[in-house]
């Protein structure tokens, strides 16, 4: 039995199109959807284990990329929109009828990631985004109730799908990080 990590590349993963310069994504409502224009290509897509992401229905895990901030503009039915956990460094505003994410932004000018948005490429109908590249935080999906003795034949299919397995963030992503903690301690000029 193949593992089902995402219904975005469990048959396998599309490449992006260098040209493509972003698209609309759109929450499941069938009526008065929400709809967020992206004016950018997708940067850093991975798949994501955490708990916090949003996934589509059975999926183990969600698949997230990130985008400036200035890209991002919620174009239709703004007032469907609330910010699941507020206390988040990533607040998700997600639509409060079906529950999907439509961006993660961060609030706190000192946070690392400070002026990128997360957004679920997969809302989109567009052809083109960037391609995940990783999967971040493996292991944390058994806190959503994996069974841990799957996770052998999890990351052999991650593998196979040519995505490194991680448990935290990639190695550029965990660089990037500690570079900002650093110049933000003084360690690093
Ligand atoms: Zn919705
Ligand atoms: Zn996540």
């Amino acid at each position: 039995m193949t593992i089902k990590i995402h219904p975005a590349i469990d048959s396998g993963i599309q490449a992006g199109n260098k040209d493509f310069s972003g698209g609309t994504l759109t929450c499941k409502c069938a009526d008065n959807s929400v709809k967020v224009k992206i004016a950018s290509q997708s940067a850093h897509n991975h798949v994501c284990g955490c708990t916090q992401c949003w996934k589509p229905e059975g999926a183990l895990f969600s698949q997230v990329a990130v985008v400036s901030r200035d890209s991002v503009s919620v174009i239709q039915n703004e007032n469907k929109l609330a910010i699941v956990d507020a206390s988040q460094g990533i607040q998700r505003h997600a639509c409060k009828e079906c529950g999907t994410h439509m961006f993660g932004r961060i609030e706190d000018k000192n946070h690392p990631f400070y002026g990128l948005d997360f957004i679920h490429t997969e809302l989109s109908d567009e052809n083109g985004w960037s391609a995940p590249e990783f999967a971040a935080f493996v292991s944390s999906v058994i806190e959503s109730g994996a069974n841990p003795e799957n996770m052998g034949a999890v990351r052999s299919r991650l593998s196979e799908l040519g995505l490194e397995s991680y448990d935290c963030l990639s190695p550029a992503l965990m660089d990037a990080i500690a570079t900002h903690t650093a110049k933000s301690s003084g360690a690093l000029a």
